[in-house]
């Protein structure tokens, strides 16, 4: 190394040495993902922009230094004008299984509950298909008109099982009572979730929704949605809110909310009642709230038929349908995994146990697989997550599962996994 750069760097850190510990510069750490906020441009937690305080937003439009130019000036008034934009992925292969047993619990509850799981699956790029595999349930309460998301500590763990597989979050799942598709397509919480999805994992991932419909005589339909482009910018900068916030004054996004559902600690301790009541009715809860004031140009036709573009007032309140488009969705069955066993976090249900595993290995019907092929199921991988060790028995489970093999440690996991269902 060369000297002088030597004695440079030697002089830097006396000078370090010698500030007091309030002094010295600190990495700002993230409270959602405890990475430091340097790291990526976007939390891979809450989907917001990372040091968002520090940026200075005109309209909908991030501005770097302090000097406006004309360019950057129409481009902050064009942000914020809604435009509609078509899904960029072009089908969802679901697995039928999977979003069957998810829904089936929402039908046994008689819809006084409603729920969300997290999509695990693939992404073809090529043919823009996003394929979900797996469903997993994470912690969550719900009453008859939404479900509403709590921390899940688990869900870490869960993703690394899929990683394990090949597999990725691709989407959200949910359920919704059932609605008139002219009057609400989707409500505020559903578009912020789908927003945030894409924000984290890709503007590939969806929100599939799974519903009652009324007019067809109550038969079940599952559809999917994608979140615009110009949505998810507004998210990560935290300017979107499920509702108007009822005690903070709205000041921009220098008071970027720390959470995406843009209430105090006090609000978050209330209970689902309070904090979903916004969402009963469909006129409110289709709307969704931006500190930033949005402009809709609004096709309509008049009595002589013609075309013409309406603008209407900027406005905080948008209509989810404006940042929101409609995907295909297929059933298939996964040739990955299945969606069998015994989910964990089921209100009201104890969570799966030694003794389920046994009924479920030694299931009659399931006499002719192989311990490898049982193995290959999404929920027996994320119980015996639980059980057994992530990093010295985990990845040889998985890899099991993954080949379907009976390999050696097949044979071996076989006979310790008998001794312990038998304990
Ligand atoms: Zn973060």
């Amino acid at each position: 190394m060369d000297d002088e750069l030597r004695r440079l760097r030697a002089e830097k850190h006396r000078a370090y040495q010698q500030l007091q510990a309030s002094e010295r510069p600190r990495v700002e750490v993230c409270t959602q993902c405890q990475q430091p906020s340097f790291k990526t441009e976007v939390c891979p937690k809450s989907g917001l922009y990372h040091n968002i305080k520090n940026k200075k937003l005109i309209g909908g439009h991030v501005i770097e230094g302090n000097i406006v130019n004309s360019a950057q000036l129409m481009a902050a008034i064009d942000s914020t004008r809604v435009r509609w934009a078509a899904s960029r992925t072009s089908l969802v292969r679901a697995d039928a299984e999977s979003l069957n047993i998810f829904q089936t619990f929402v039908q046994q509850m008689d819809g006084k509950v409603n729920r969300y799981g997290i999509l695990y699956g693939l992404y073809k790029a090529e043919e823009k298909i996003i394929e979900a595999h797996a469903v997993y349930e994470p912690e969550q309460i719900g009453n008859e008109y939404a479900f509403l998301e709590q921390k899940d500590p688990f869900l870490d763990t869960v993703d690394a099982v899929a990683a394990g597989l090949g597999l990725r979050r691709v989407g959200v799942v949910c359920t919704h009572p059932p609605r008139d598709n002219d009057v609400m397509l989707l409500n505020s919480r559903e578009l912020l979730l789908c927003a945030r999805e894409q924000s984290c994992f890709g503007d590939e991932c969806v929100l599939l929704t799974i519903a009652k419909n009324d007019k067809e005589g109550g038969v079940l339909e599952c559809q999917a949605w994608q979140a615009s482009p110009q949505c998810v910018h507004l998210y990560r900068l935290g300017v979107l809110h499920e509702r108007a916030p009822r005690r903070r004054p709205a000041t921009g996004a220098a008071t970027a909310a720390a959470s995406p559902y843009n209430v105090d600690e006090e609000e978050e301790a209330e209970g689902i009642a309070q904090r979903s009541a916004h969402l009963q009715n469909p006129e409110e809860a289709r709307l969704v709230y931006s500190e930033v004031e949005l402009e809709v140009a609004e096709e309509k036709t008049d009595a002589a038929g013609h075309r013409h573009f309406v603008s209407k007032l900027p406005s905080h309140t948008v209509d989810t349908r404006w940042f929101t488009s409609y995907v295909a969705v297929e059933q298939f069955q996964s040739s990955i995994v299945r969606g069998l066993f015994l989910r964990r976090n089921r209100p009201a249900m104890a969570p799966p146990t030694m003794a389920n595993l046994r009924n479920y290995m030694k299931d009659p019907k399931r006499q002719k697989d192989s311990f490898a092929e049982k193995l290959a199921d999404f929920h027996v991988l994320v119980f015996l997550a639980e059980t057994l060790s992530m990093s010295d028995d985990m990845p040889t489970l998985i890899e099991i599962a993954r080949t379907r093999k009976m390999t050696p440690a097949a044979q071996n996991y076989e006979m310790l996994l008998d001794a312990y269902m038998q304990s």
